[in-house]
């Protein structure tokens, strides 16, 4: 937000618009090389490679030589050993092929579903790798090599099974729940992650219930023993959970958000609905990013508190604004056009009465007792287009180029506040954390100049 001097001295020329923003050495740290661009360029080298390297340090992908390498079976038999799992000779156990894709390279992936005597084994999932001319070149996944002796008989009926798990879960309302059948579980999940070689695991047979429930909200898969119905795991379904949030904001009035529900009675400030997402962290007023997540136990964000934990509110839902703005005004995706995650840290220090960009996220003060916390709309939406001012112009943030970066960012921020609401929207720039900053149609109201080379403070 606030800029230093020279910046201000030249801004008006332009704009009659200019504003006080990021601290120098912020911006210097946001156009260093290795910020932004340059991450995500090493992404896409890492999703170009990520075929030929191993998933994890687990010894689990084998790259194999394409000169020697077998031709995957037509018929979706596994490929023979030594290019397929070791099973123990004696026991019986196979592989179900459940999916072939083929990528745009030509190579074709199938995933194999590991069986006990028919049964899938719940976690043990086989990939397997062929090039273009079928060759197998790569595979990996978990493998259960020597189970041991497992029931193969239920005692328990399904019914009792379902009826176990929806005591367990024990909700008010239910939308549905249904038993997927018989599944053999690892004894214990280590087990169940371990390398396909020399995986030895204790099967249970259990009952595999998906209960979906609406009051309180969850979904998950239940796993009941078929011999003693004990609980015996849960997979939990809702793992992006994007739900519909009300939020009390401190200047905004009440308006809907997105959350992610993490689990029964517990909400937290992210989303994945807007491109690659939108998390607001508490900094718990620290300065080195030491952050929590915001949470909330029914979804209705009626977190007012002496420590403003309701402007966390407005940064969520103002960033979740701008997005929108960005998008269907400008058809622009994200600060990067190219859905960059929008991370907001909230009670960033103590006092601290200010708000910056920094080359990967947007980071807002609780103000000084003077002013309340930096997280109004226009605020939120000048900050962020800092961001699309890096991504696009470049601008240098001095001279002419930073008061052009700058006056950006206020223009920006002002039209995402009318354009978002207008019925209250103003001029004034941060008027609504009690300390109005700049005003865009009357600079010398708040002594900044109108005109070019008009010295500040005349
Ligand atoms: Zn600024």
């Amino acid at each position: 937000m606030f800029a230093p001097r020279y910046i201000r001295q030249y801004s008006t020329y332009f704009l009659c618009l200019y504003a006080y923003c990021l601290l120098l050495p912020a911006v210097l740290r946001a156009q260093n090389p290795m910020t932004g661009k340059n991450l995500l360029d090493k992404q896409k080298a890492v999703l170009q490679i990520m075929p030929y390297i191993p998933a994890d340090p687990s010894h689990q992908y084998l790259p194999l030589d394409p000169r020697t390498a077998p031709i995957l079976p037509a018929n979706g038999a596994l490929p023979r050993p030594p290019f397929a799992p070791r099973q123990h000779e004696q026991n019986p156990t196979g592989g179900l092929l459940r999916q072939t894709l083929r990528d745009e390279l030509g190579m074709t992936h199938q995933r194999y579903q590991q069986t006990y005597c028919d049964i899938p084994i719940e976690g043990a999932i086989y990939i397997v790798h062929a090039d273009q001319q079928g060759r197998v070149i790569a595979m990996n996944g978990n493998w259960i090599t020597q189970p041991n002796d497992a029931p193969a008989q239920a005692k328990w009926t399904a019914e009792q099974a379902t009826q176990r798990a929806l005591d367990w879960v024990a909700a008010q309302k239910y939308r549905e729940y249904a038993n997927t059948g018989l599944v053999y579980v690892p004894a214990s999940p280590a087990q169940a992650s371990n390398s396909y070689e020399n995986a030895t695991a204790d099967l249970r047979l259990c009952y595999k219930i998906d209960v979906y429930a609406t009051t309180p909200l969850s979904r998950q898969y239940v796993f009941i023993d078929a011999n003693n119905g004990e609980i015996v795991m849960r997979l939990d379904r809702l793992c992006s959970g994007n739900s519909n949030g009300v939020a009390q904001t401190k200047y905004s009035g009440t308006q809907p958000i997105i959350t992610d529900s993490t689990a029964t009675n517990n909400y937290r400030l992210r989303e994945t609905t807007r491109g690659n997402g939108v998390y607001t962290y508490n900094c718990q007023q620290t300065t080195n990013y030491t952050y929590t997540d915001f949470t909330d136990a029914d979804n209705l964000w009626n977190t007012v508190n002496a420590q403003q934990d309701e402007a966390a509110n407005d940064a969520h839902w103002g960033a979740e604004k701008t997005y929108d703005y960005y998008l269907n005004i400008h058809n622009r995706q994200s600060i990067d056009d190219n859905n960059m995650p929008l991370e907001s840290h909230v009670h960033y220090g103590v006092n601290y009465f200010n708000a910056f960009w920094d080359g990967q996220r947007m980071t807002y003060g609780d103000g000084n007792g003077s002013a309340t916390a930096l997280t109004c709309l226009d605020i939120v939406a000048h900050e962020l287009t800092h961001g699309v001012t890096e991504y696009s112009a470049g601008l240098y943030y001095i001279n002419e180029s930073g008061a052009l970066n700058e006056a950006f960012s206020d223009i920006l921020g002002t039209a995402v506040e009318f354009h978002t609401k207008p019925a209250t929207a103003s001029w004034l720039l941060g008027n609504e954390i009690g300390a109005t900053l700049r005003s865009m149609s009357n600079p010398n109201a708040y002594g900044d100049p109108d005109t070019y080379l008009v010295p500040i403070g005349t």
